[in-house]
């Protein structure tokens, strides 16, 4: 049987995208190798969010030279949106990588294996592009992703996803109810709800349904059964309806991951987000007002073109004052057709490094205060032995807002609720001891 390797760089998009290439391929009568050096194909699925992300692809990519050389019948693809935004120039830079194939057409690949000549497939076509009955061969039997749309309309100035991913484009909800219905059936516990703007879901479809409407529904199949996530959010579409819905609905965990990006209005008009730092706080307050519980974590561009030291410090200023459970902060940095790539006022490495480590030591803190306040308390865990360390008779599980626990106790199932008693705290987990 030929043997896969799969490499996936980058977000839950990705990750859900590779489980759907390993059931395209496993259907293709492919095993899974780990082992570049004995695979019959090699595919990578890319990012492209980031420079640093795409240079790995490139590293990579030349790495896989030789072994093409050694290894008759060897097949290399590219996927994912490094695909999608280089397409053709890849096969020119790289001469002996066989397809790529974009995010949007990943049903292409086994035809394209097939295929005795080399090919690009990136031609996006209307509408939500993986269909329904195509496999999906999930990682884990506890925790799932679903993906309920595609692509973004916004436009930020430093973002690349509408470039990659293309255009808003929601998956009919019949879709994503049955797909949650047949998880239901095999027995798993939570269900992440993927979209790049996850709650505007649904306004182009005929008829239109709304993005809570669609938690509404689910929530009815699912009941106190199983967790639902989603991410990631847009501040300017989080609605009262929808913080209603969290603090309302049994299923829907108190938990948004809500990118804020900056805290200067006048760096966040420059990236085109549609809010201000007054409107985001706004958001942060009606959340915490309906569901007090909430856990609230974003992402944070620190160095955009232009960005000064007081814009900066607005930005931590922020941090401090929403105190963050946790964040995702990077450094800017400039992506192929955007506007701020063609921004004048690119700011050098060294500023933003010395600003990263500023927000990452800030960020540290929030973090271990927001942990902190956890500890005496007793909170419901979703135990997922895969997340444990390794370390046996210490389990590993998450809280509804997403808490990573580590937890001392006996006889605890993989994928049961426990209750665990929090002792301690640190910036990136809890601990404590199994009560029942
Ligand atoms: S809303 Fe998100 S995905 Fe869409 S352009 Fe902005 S940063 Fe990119």
């Amino acid at each position: 049987m030929p043997k896969l390797k799969l490499i996936t760089f980058g977000c839950q998009a990705n990750d859900l995208d590779s489980e759907r290439i390993t059931g395209l391929l496993l259907r293709e009568g492919f095993t899974l190798t780990e082992q570049e050096e004995e695979a019959d194909l090699i595919l990578l699925n890319t990012c492209a969010i980031r420079e640093k992300a795409e240079h790995k692809v490139y590293s990579r990519l030349g790495s896989f030279q030789a072994l093409k050389r050694q290894r008759a019948g060897l097949k290399i693809g590219v996927c994912g949106c490094v695909a999608q935004q280089e397409g053709q120039a890849l096969l020119n830079r790289f001469p002996y990588l066989d397809f790529v194939v974009g995010p949007g057409q990943l049903t292409a690949i086994p035809p394209l294996l097939a295929g005795a000549t080399r090919g690009v497939e990136t031609a996006r076509a209307p509408g939500y592009s993986y269909p329904v009955n195509a496999p999906v061969q999930r990682r884990s039997g506890i925790r799932a992703w679903v993906s309920i749309m595609e692509g973004c309309d916004r436009f930020c100035t430093f973002c690349v996803v509408p470039f990659t991913r293309g255009r808003e484009r929601s998956r009919p909800a019949q879709d994503i109810i049955e797909e949650i219905r047949g998880l239901k059936r095999q027995g798993y516990r939570e269900v992440t709800l993927l979209g790049q703007t996850v709650n505007s879901y649904g306004s182009k479809l005929t008829p239109p349904i709304s993005f809570v409407e669609l938690l509404r529904h689910i929530d009815q199949l699912v009941g106190e059964y199983m967790r639902i996530r989603f991410t990631s959010p847009h501040p300017s579409d989080v609605t009262v309806e929808l913080a209603d819905a969290i603090a309302e609905l049994p299923s829907l965990c108190e938990q948004i991951h809500l990118p804020v990006q900056s805290g200067s209005d006048r760096i966040l008009h420059r990236m085109k987000r549609g809010y201000n730092r007054d409107e985001y706080l706004e958001k942060v307050a009606l959340l915490r007002a309906r569901a007090p519980e909430i856990a609230i974590t974003t992402d944070i561009i620190v160095g955009f073109p232009g960005e000064t030291e007081e814009d900066f410090r607005a930005t931590l200023d922020l941090m401090q004052e929403v105190g963050f459970d946790s964040a995702f902060i990077f450094k800017y940095s400039p992506r192929p057709h955007t506007e701020a790539e063609r921004m004048p006022d690119q700011l050098p490495e060294e500023v933003q490094g010395r600003w990263l480590e500023q927000a990452l030591a800030l960020l540290n803190r929030l973090s271990l205060e927001r942990n902190r306040s956890y500890i005496g308390r007793t909170v419901e865990v979703l135990v997922n032995l895969e997340e444990a360390k390794g370390d046996s008779g210490r389990h590993t599980g998450r809280t509804r807002q997403n808490k990573i626990v580590h937890f001392a106790g006996e006889g605890v199932a993989d994928g049961s609720l426990a209750s665990v008693a929090i002792t301690g705290a640190t910036p990136l987990y809890l601990q404590g001891e199994l009560v029942c």
